[in-house]
């Protein structure tokens, strides 16, 4: 195939990834790495930041490098930053993303004394602003892999041009080509033009359109008005090649691992009949207040369906030793033995949804978990809570793969939501007939634009074209 071509001066492509911290930027940036390292004439390295925030990180990397012995490994050593600098309980994701922002300069020597020579670097979103100039600085390509939707990635493009026209109080932002977006689904921290997200996010957006493409994990029949507006220049004129290259394969198929018995959770969805479970998990990264815990406990109980449900109740899991017993009550653990599943730590979410029991899956949205939902067909009650969420809640309602519960709040702060609404709610979509259809379909058009010749197939094959131009 053309993909075994070397570059125009007669080097293979040598591709250097630069992800961030977070399983949910990690997860794709892996993804992605495995499919890129099936074409065997491309070279890749990966920029490893030590330490490493969470536990599934270092496990994950480890892993990585363990599978694919061909991929390189370039340490970079972050420098310290001083935590007294930033308003007590700031996010510690947000923090480490600060901090290898203000150490991306090293990045230029790792890169320059790589072997081979790099020809293209693949940063996160979250470092764009400072590596794109490095990257132009040593003549190397430079592509964003945005980890979220092309919905969130047409707003962190058209942000900076929202601001530069409007004075005042950030409102309801109309994207061009893409709609409207409300005050209230935006980040949060958009709302504050000296939050620290907001610095990031107005830098990496206005940058961005000085990259030489941009990687998507999403296809085109999942969020199509907006691919359009993005290509076509209705949002920003000569915008960056985007490809949308997704659904990413998972991991555990494209590696060759030995098959391990089955972890609880699976075992325990053996025993379930078909289409009978729901699938109730918030991400890697996002704890649920105690009180909302309660309702969601409630809820599930009242709803008379059976559940799996990942309890999380720290951001960083290093630090989540919750006992479920105390966080629950033994009466509720032993009320719904047998038809509840409640586990802690890590499962894998792939298998559960790949799982022929799971009839619905509960989702703060974060926007692997939707494709991966949308992968599977299987229909998603959106419960988004932060950052991106909202807007990945309005791809899943747009695309018919599920139903956003938009009155359902933030983070407590507007209210809970009671258990008495949650089991209504599960309840009706669970009977959801018409929901069940389009998500099923949203799952054919998936496997349709990976498949040989469909839209993500040949996205892919684009951007090996671009590569190879280096
Ligand atoms: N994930 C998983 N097991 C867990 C928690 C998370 O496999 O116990 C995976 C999940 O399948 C997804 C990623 O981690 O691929 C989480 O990313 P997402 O964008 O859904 O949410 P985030 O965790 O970034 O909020
Ligand atoms: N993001 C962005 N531009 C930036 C920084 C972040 O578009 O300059 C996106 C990022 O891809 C992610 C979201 O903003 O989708 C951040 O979400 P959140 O704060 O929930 O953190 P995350 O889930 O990524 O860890």
């Amino acid at each position: 195939t053309s993909t075994g071509e070397a570059n125009s001066d007669g080097t293979r492509p040598h591709v250097v990834f630069v992800p961030t911290a977070g399983m949910g930027h990690f997860h794709p940036f892996f993804r992605f790495i495995a499919a890129l390292s099936t074409h065997d004439a491309v070279d890749i390295s990966i920029v490893t930041v030590l330490p490493t925030v969470s536990a599934a990180e270092a496990d994950h990397l480890a892993a990585l490098f363990a599978d694919f012995p061909a991929v390189r490994r370039i340490d970079l050593h972050l420098l310290p930053i001083d935590a007294a600098e930033f308003p007590a309980g700031a996010d510690t994701f947000l923090l480490r993303w600060e901090a290898l922002r203000r150490s991306a300069h090293l990045l230029g020597p790792l890169l320059a004394a790589a072997t081979p020579r790099a020809t293209a670097v693949v940063t996160d979103i979250v470092l764009a602003s400072h590596v794109i100039p490095i990257a132009r600085e040593l003549r190397v390509q430079c592509h964003v892999l945005f980890i979220s939707c092309a919905t969130m990635l047409s707003l962190c493009a058209y942000f900076p041009v929202y601001l530069e026209n409007f004075s005042g109080d950030v409102g309801d932002v109309d994207i061009p080509g893409v709609g409207r977006v409300a005050r209230s689904s935006l980040p949060q921290p958009l709302l504050d033009p000296e939050h620290l997200f907001t610095r990031q996010f107005v830098a990496n957006g206005g940058e961005i359109c000085k990259a030489d493409g941009v990687v998507l994990n999403t296809f085109d029949a999942l969020e199509p008005d907006t691919l359009a507006a993005l290509r076509n220049g209705t949002l920003i004129p000569n915008f960056p090649p985007v490809f949308a290259v997704g659904p990413f394969k998972s991991l555990t198929t494209t590696t060759t691992g030995e098959k391990k018995s089955p972890s609880p959770p699976l075992a325990w969805l053996d025993e379930q009949s078909p289409r009978s479970v729901v699938y109730v998990a918030f991400g890697n990264r996002t704890a649920v207040t105690p009180d909302q815990l309660s309702e969601i406990a409630a809820g599930l109980e009242s709803s008379g369906c059976n559940f799996l449900w990942v309890l999380k109740t720290t951001v960083v899991d290093r630090d989540d030793d919750a006992d479920p017993n105390i966080v629950l009550g033994e009466d509720f653990l032993s009320r719904v033995r047998g038809r509840g599943h409640v586990t802690k730590g890590w499962v894998e979410q792939e298998e559960i949804l790949s799982h022929p029991a799971v009839a619905l899956f509960i989702s703060h949205c974060g926007w692997n978990s939707v494709v991966e939902a949308a992968e599977r067909g299987v229909p998603v009650l959106a419960w988004p809570r932060a950052g991106d969420q909202r807007l990945d809640a309005m791809v899943v309602e747009r695309s018919g793969l599920g139903v956003w519960m938009e009155k359902w709040s933030w983070n407590g702060e507007e209210g809970l939501v009671s258990g008495e609404e949650i089991g209504r709610k599960v309840r009706e979509v669970m009977d959801d007939s018409v929901v069940r259809a389009t998500a099923a379909k949203v799952g054919e058009e998936a496997a349709k634009a990976v498949a040989v010749g469909g839209s993500s197939y040949r996205s892919m094959q684009e951007f090996l074209v671009k590569l190879k131009a280096a």
